[in-house]
């Protein structure tokens, strides 16, 4: 048995958390693969450091240093710390001469910004591994490339090739585990066909894990992070929300998609692919149960599961008297949106207009490109920004008779007026928009009418 274990952020973020994932470490007899995260808020600072030259100087690359070897200073000895720092010095200046290349050279700038972007996880991986070795540990750091997880798409969106990442995972990391030893990957990115890191967009170590999970052919797949496991809302906005205990493949990737930050919207796809389990636990409450997800078939008679929220998003409006006698004409736009990677949250059509609900980032892009577009029959694009998808999530919610209607009343009684609809697509989910400043209302509501009551997950 195979497990991979993944660590967020906060799990390797200060000298306490990184005790405590030691001792979940060592606690863990099976043969093992770690991913790892940066620790919480350097890539905000690296992604930063692209935006304003003037922050690379040498008090923040002190200041980087400082932090990943006072983290691992009380759990180390002196020679293991003497190397770490000795490995932090090499990659730090790494870093230092690719972000000066990034200020140097706009026109290569795309090449570089994900390489930037990752370098966290290759400084992270270098203090868990040398930690875990002062205690015992035989263990390996190794890098996205050394590692050989394959990637393709475009820069700060990148999918995980999985057949190729699985070839190389043969060859460069399972003769490792199988001879006892424990590799500490990086985790957020992969490498394209040409070596060049390619991340798989913020908060994508989750994903990592499962596809490491994937190539190693592991049975489970731990994402130990600082919440109690999958809640039925995020205890962010609402206190009150319990753990679940066991939840469906399925429902877990529709709430990631649509918001519940606590997986990567990917992280599911690979586990599901191999039937593998992904446990979500708390690294500073390792005892609790936290949540399993896997295949679920069991009916539980109850309304909702957990809802979400995905924030940052406008609508799109494309108006046309041709909408739905012209076909070809919404499958055009729709690829028009799709070409550069952008997502979409939310479709839907009536007689003249096409109705797309995206992230805001984009939205101005998209709605210039349309605009642009050879298509006498499209009369006019509008953007509505400051919009925020509900998701909420239930088993065969789709069958249950009133579900809407009861959904959509917690919705009024926030005041928050329903500007999209998205029903029927997914058996599981029934996902609205509302204007974002009354979307944690909703969410809250939501939650203390159909969920709050309950008992266990
Ligand atoms: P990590 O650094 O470990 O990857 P993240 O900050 O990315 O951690 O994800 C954990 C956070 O996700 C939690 O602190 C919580 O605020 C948020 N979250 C959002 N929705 C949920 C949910 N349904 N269940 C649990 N946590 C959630
Ligand atoms: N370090 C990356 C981020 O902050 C990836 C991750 O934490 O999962 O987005
Ligand atoms: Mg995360």
């Amino acid at each position: 048995m195979i497990k991979v274990m993944k660590f967020g952020g906060t799990s390797v973020g200060n000298e306490k958390a990184l005790g405590n994932l030691v001792s979940i470490v060592k606690n863990e007899p099976s043969q093992k693969a770690l991913v790892v995260s940066a620790m919480s808020g350097v890539t905000n600072t690296l992604i930063a450091l692209m935006k304003d030259p003037g922050a690379s100087n040498d008090a923040f690359y002190d200041e980087l240093l400082k932090r990943h070897v006072l983290a691992a200073r009380t759990l180390t000895d002196q020679s293991q710390l003497d190397d770490l720092e000795m490995k932090l010095r090499l990659r730090i200046f790494n870093l230092r001469q690719t972000v000066e290349r990034y200020h140097a050279d706009s026109a290569g700038r795309e090449m570089l910004q994900d390489a930037i972007a990752s370098w966290g996880e290759r400084l992270s991986s270098l203090m868990v591994a040398s930690v875990l070795k002062a205690q015992g540990l035989d263990t390996v750091a190794m890098t996205s490339e050394e590692a050989g997880i394959a990637a393709v798409g475009l820069p700060g969106n990148g999918t995980a090739d999985l057949e190729r990442s699985e070839k190389n995972f043969h060859s460069n990391v399972l003769p490792m585990i199988l001879a006892g030893r424990t590799p500490v990957l990086t985790g957020y990115y992969g490498a394209d066909s040409s070596g060049r890191p390619l991340t798989f967009g913020r908060g994508g170590s989750d994903y990592s894990g499962s596809v490491v999970g994937y190539a190693l052919g592991a049975n489970v797949v731990e994402i130990w992070t600082d919440v109690d496991g999958f809640m039925t809302a995020d205890p962010r906005i609402v206190p009150s929300a319990r753990t679940i205990r066991e939840m469906d493949y399925g429902e877990a990737a529709e709430l990631a998609y649509f918001g519940a930050r606590v997986l990567h919207p990917r992280t599911i796809e690979p586990a599901r692919k191999r039937k593998i389990v992904v446990m979500v636990k708390n690294t500073f409450h390792p005892d609790g149960e936290g949540t399993k997800i896997h295949e679920l078939r069991a009916s539980r008679n109850e309304l909702l599961r957990s809802v979400a929220v995905k924030s940052d998003l406008s609508i799109l409006k494309v108006y046309s008297s041709e909408i739905v006698y012209n076909p070809s004409l919404v499958a055009k736009l729709l690829e028009s949106v799709s070409e550069d990677g952008v997502s979409t949250y939310a479709i839907s059509t009536s007689l003249s207009t096409l109705a797309i609900a995206l992230p805001s980032g984009a939205a101005k892009r998209v709605c210039d490109k349309i605009s642009k577009l050879e298509m006498g029959q499209i009369e006019k694009v509008r953007i509505k920004d400051n919009v925020s998808l509900i998701c909420t999530v239930g088993d065969d919610l789709i069958n249950h008779m009133g579900a809407a209607a009861m959904i959509f009343d917690a919705a009024m009684e926030a005041k928050a007026n329903i500007e999209m609809i998205s029903e029927g697509a997914s058996d599981v989910a029934l996902n609205f928009a509302v204007p974002s400043e009354q979307a944690n209302d909703v969410v809250i509501r939501i939650h203390e009418r159909f969920i709050a009551g309950r008992t266990g997950g």
